[in-house]
């Protein structure tokens, strides 16, 4: 099979594979319909992490199941399924809690699953996946192809958007500010309103530099980096500060925005940490009793509720990608998202 393979800073390839074989007993072969380029993919491509060794890549996909284990018993040849960006049991305490990120057994793509077997990267042709049961979600249907970019964003940015619009406790009513404008920040404005958030074009707004960026409606507001923000957000609020803000970017300069943003006794939910990410400031937080909550997101836990909204065509997440390419173009979808010419690339199979 064609897979892609990172090799180091600049340096990504769409390599000849030997096909996967299923080999713990509870995995599955999932034939790649569409694969998507993370924000994430881009750290080894930009040196920010480093690459010790060649490795498969890509962790957001969709696709259809092709074989089975002996020992899988829900997933089934055939399901059109989607991916999350991490293996789980989907039956041990943190996955039934909510919290399938943290699973006893889980793995991540392109590394060795609890049997230490490598699970394959999503960006190629075919993927082994490991605990099929609990990892993939089938859909239930087979869907029309008009339909499977917004199936794609189910993998991470939208779930990942609504589980910052979840931890910051979004609700109907609620003014809300978004701050980052790449795909996961279009997605919190989507999974925010969604949830009801007030819907007057200056209550929910995506905030970064390139303004509120493409595939979402207009918010007719965009300013300068840093306290400018702020200082807009409180004009918008008369002074007050929004009862929400998802925080999608994770570093020092955004989590003060959000912070900023919020008004006393607000919550900010945040999904974004790219590398170390900032402290936070205890007394500030005492003093306005503004909350903080989030992480990593849960996708899998997701995807049962949000899956609906997009099949009806109530959300349309779908176009957050702004670059559609085949397979064979793997390298122009990582420069073009490296160089800020795309904020999502797409990969058709
Ligand atoms: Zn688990």
């Amino acid at each position: 099979m064609r897979a892609t393979v990172m090799y180091g800073a600049g340096d990504v390839r769409l390599e000849t594979l030997p096909d996967p074989q299923l080999s713990t007993g509870d995995d599955a072969i999932v034939r790649v319909v569409a694969a998507c380029v993370c924000g994430s993919d881009l750290w080894p491509f930009r040196g920010v992490t480093s690459v010790t060794a060649p490795r498969q890549v890509g962790h957001e996909f969709v696709g259809v199941v092709e074989q089975i284990g002996r020992g899988v018993g829900v997933v089934k040849p055939g399901d059109f399924v989607i991916a999350p960006f991490y293996v789980c049991d989907g039956t041990c305490v943190h996955c039934r809690n909510g919290v399938s990120t943290s699973c006893v057994n889980g793995s991540w793509w392109g590394s060795p699953d609890r049997k230490g077997v490598s699970a394959d990267g999503g960006q190629g042709e075919f993927v082994r996946v490991p605990l099929a049961d609990g990892t993939l979600f089938p859909i239930g249907v087979t869907p029309d192809p008009a339909m499977i970019p917004g199936l794609a964003t189910l993998s991470d940015v939208l779930c990942t958007g609504h589980h910052a619009a979840v931890s910051a406790g979004v609700r109907p009513g609620s003014v809300v500010a978004v701050v980052g404008d790449g795909a996961v920040g279009l997605c919190a404005v989507l999974a925010a309103r969604r949830l009801g958030a007030a819907k007057d074009d200056c209550d929910v707004q995506a905030s970064g530099p390139a303004g509120d960026g493409a595939g979402v409606r207009g918010h007719g507001h965009h300013c300068r980096p840093g306290r400018c923000r702020v200082a807009a957000v409180h004009r918008l609020t008369g002074g007050i500060g929004t009862d929400c803000v998802l925080e999608r970017v994770g570093t020092q300069q955004s989590m003060q925005q959000a912070l900023g943003s919020a008004r006393p006794g607000g919550q900010i939910g945040f999904v974004g940490l790219p590398n170390g990410g900032p402290e936070l400031p205890i007394n500030q937080l005492f003093d306005s009793n503004v909350g903080v909550r989030g992480g990593i997101a849960p996708v899998r836990d997701y995807m049962a509720d949000l899956l609906p909204d997009v099949l009806t065509g109530a959300i349309t997440p779908g176009r957050v990608f702004d670059l559609q390419l085949p397979l064979t173009e793997i390298v122009e979808a990582y420069s073009a998202m490296d160089q800020r010419r795309a904020i999502k690339a797409l990969l058709v199979l």
